[in-house]
């Protein structure tokens, strides 16, 4: 339902927060517009809230066309 085409290719929620984390998480929330356009390209950019662990909950803004993506943590 709320899979997303970035970078030219179909991604599930948990498949978008292992692009931007580099590891699977263990759980993933819907993926969700941000409200913002991606700093390097002016692309739409998407975010995903997940957690890489138990005790940890992060979002995840990426865009979807190019490389840029950022999260939440300080
Ligand atoms: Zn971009």
């Amino acid at each position: 339902m709320s899979n997303r085409v970035v970078e030219g290719r179909m991604v599930t929620p948990k498949r978008l927060a292992e692009l931007v984390e580099g590891e699977k998480p263990l759980e993933a929330e819907s993926i969700e517009d941000a409200d913002r356009d991606c700093p390097e390209c002016d692309g739409n950019v998407i975010s995903v809230g997940y957690m890489p662990s138990v005790t940890e909950f992060v979002t995840a803004y990426k865009c979807q066309d190019c490389e840029w993506a950022e999260t939440d943590r300080d």
